[in-house]
């Protein structure tokens, strides 16, 4: 079966609605065996230029709302037909647990029928310039029109869904976009494309480009005929685009360093488990995964017992077996980087309570307590199966502790005490507070990015949308 899938196209580029195979090739590795799955095309120069080119004139061509509406279905049905080969490509080319990989490909459907459904929703408002003295006899309104081309470049950790989060609204906003996805995890990408393909996408609304992030990036940030980029992934790339695209339009989701507070009237049990999950899932390797908790101190000893238990209780192994909760992380230098960060940890003070053993590719699920705010495990973003837990006495004291953080993407509060919850809503600086739950929860229509470091404009079908499209405003006079 998934010979199938990769061997069929999946090594091209996807320009102009055609495939086109180069000679320079990337590996691309099972993250679990470190065999080679598949050789995809590296892009030159000219191939973003022919790309630019294709996105720019199929913009001239007629794909009204409705057939964008029905073309985002149909390919979100055959993602769901689909479901179980792409999962198998998820498995190998992340290395994500099977269980979790057939949820991405579940989301990722889901993302593409929300953008369906909002594609018949674009709309502007109603302007009363009539009030304005002198302008009795006009009216005016808003509308909402493409931005043109745009450019999205997407993070390897979760390769489908975070492409559908570009793709679909752009599409449905009435654009073409150019996809560059990560080079470690392209193929389910490639096989997007496919399906896009079968759905009926006009030639040249969507072209894949396939290759380094570097050398590509900097062709694509280059190009004067790109309208807009969309990002996800690391700060320091985030820097790179927004500083290399001047005035042009730019949104940008990164990293953070998530926070959830358990306050003391919070399930101890039911919020350890929930914490040791959101901390672990995908080896840590997610924007929101739990990083630093803070526990209130009367519950802090049988919180940490619990989530311990949790914690010890998942399964590392081959993300092929469906039982397996946390497999490899990306690659060994990833889990190496990791590893550095927990032993520096633990020689500035830090207590090991479980994990801190790295074997190749795998980083075991990792707690510290006693942890300083100022430890890379705590400041940076880890990015790993590791999570820091401290504990707190005041309510403003763990809101400053949160906030004293560069980023600020989202961050959790376990508690049912309202006038604590609303002071954290209003306090604390993030793109979205989750009240009794973990910062690690998302569906995918809700409005979703981050302030600080953790980026500028929101994800959601909706709210991509209104950053892909212009509102213009038009005014009548009789
Ligand atoms: P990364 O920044 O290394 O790579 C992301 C993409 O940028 C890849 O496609 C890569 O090829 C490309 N790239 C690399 N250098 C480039 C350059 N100079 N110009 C243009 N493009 C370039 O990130 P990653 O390691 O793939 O992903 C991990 C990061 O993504 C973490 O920081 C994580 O928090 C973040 N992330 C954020 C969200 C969110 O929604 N906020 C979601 C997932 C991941």
């Amino acid at each position: 079966m998934m010979n199938d899938i990769l061997l069929k196209n999946a090594y091209g580029l996807f320009i102009d609605g055609k495939w086109k195979v180069k000679n320079s090739k990337l590996l691309v590795l099972n993250k679990y065996s470190q065999e080679v799955i598949a050789e995809i095309s590296i892009a030159e120069e000219q191939d973003v230029n022919a790309s630019v080119a294709a996105a720019k004139k199929a913009l001239n061509t007629s794909f009204s709302p409705y057939d964008r509406f029905r073309v985002l279905k149909k390919a979100s049905e055959l993602l769901l037909e689909q479901k179980e080969g792409l999962a198998d490509v998820l498995v190998q080319e992340v290395g994500k647990p099977l269980t979790e990989s057939i949820g991405e490909v579940e989301r990722a459907a889901l993302t593409l029928e929300i953008s369906a459904e909002e594609a018949k929703r674009i709309h502007g408002e109603g302007v009363p310039i009539e009030s304005a003295p002198g302008s009795e006899n006009r009216k005016a309104m808003t509308i909402r029109t493409p931005v043109g081309v745009v450019a999205a470049i997407t993070p390897f950790n979760v390769p489908l869904n975070l492409v559908c989060h570009k793709v679909g609204p752009g599409l449905a906003a009435g654009n073409s976009v150019i996809l560059k996805p990560a080079e470690e995890t392209s193929l389910s990408a490639l096989l997007l494309a496919e399906i896009f393909e079968e759905a009926g996408l006009p030639a040249g609304r969507l072209n894949v480009l396939t290759g380094e992030g570097a050398e590509i990036g900097g062709y694509l940030t280059s190009n004067q005929e790109i309208n807009m980029y969309t990002f996800t992934g690391s700060p320091r790339v985030g820097q790179i685009i927004r500083e290399s695209t001047g005035i042009r339009k730019v949104a940008l989701e990164l990293g953070n360093n998530s926070a959830t507070i358990v306050h003391r009237d919070a399930a101890i049990k039911e919020s350890a488990v929930a914490a040791a999950q959101k901390s672990f899932n995908n080896a840590g390797q997610v924007c929101i995964s739990v990083q630093r908790v803070f526990v209130h101190q009367d519950i802090y000893e049988a919180f940490l017992e619990e989530m311990i238990k949790a914690a010890k209780a998942l399964k590392v192994g081959d993300p092929a077996d469906a039982s397996t909760n946390i497999g490899p992380m990306i690659a060994a230098k990833e889990a190496i980087r990791v590893e550095n960060w927990v032993d520096e940890a633990i020689s500035q003070g830090a207590q090991l309570q479980v994990g801190g053993k790295r074997d190749g590719v795998f980083y075991q699920p990792t707690i510290l307590t006693n942890v300083d705010q100022e430890m890379k495990v705590c400041r940076n973003e880890v990015f790993g199966p590791v999570v820091a837990v401290d504990t707190y006495r005041e309510e403003d004291e763990v809101i400053e502790k949160v906030n004293n953080s560069e980023y600020g993407l989202q961050a959790g509060l376990f508690t049912n005490d309202l006038s604590f919850a609303m002071k954290a809503a209003e306090k604390i600086e993030v793109g979205g507070l989750i009240i009794n739950d973990t910062s690690g929860y998302r569906v995918d229509h809700m409005p979703y990015g981050g302030v600080k470091k953790s980026g500028t404009g929101k994800e959601g079908p909706k709210y991509a949308m209104e950053e892909m499209t212009e509102e213009k405003l038009i005014v009548f006079q009789s």
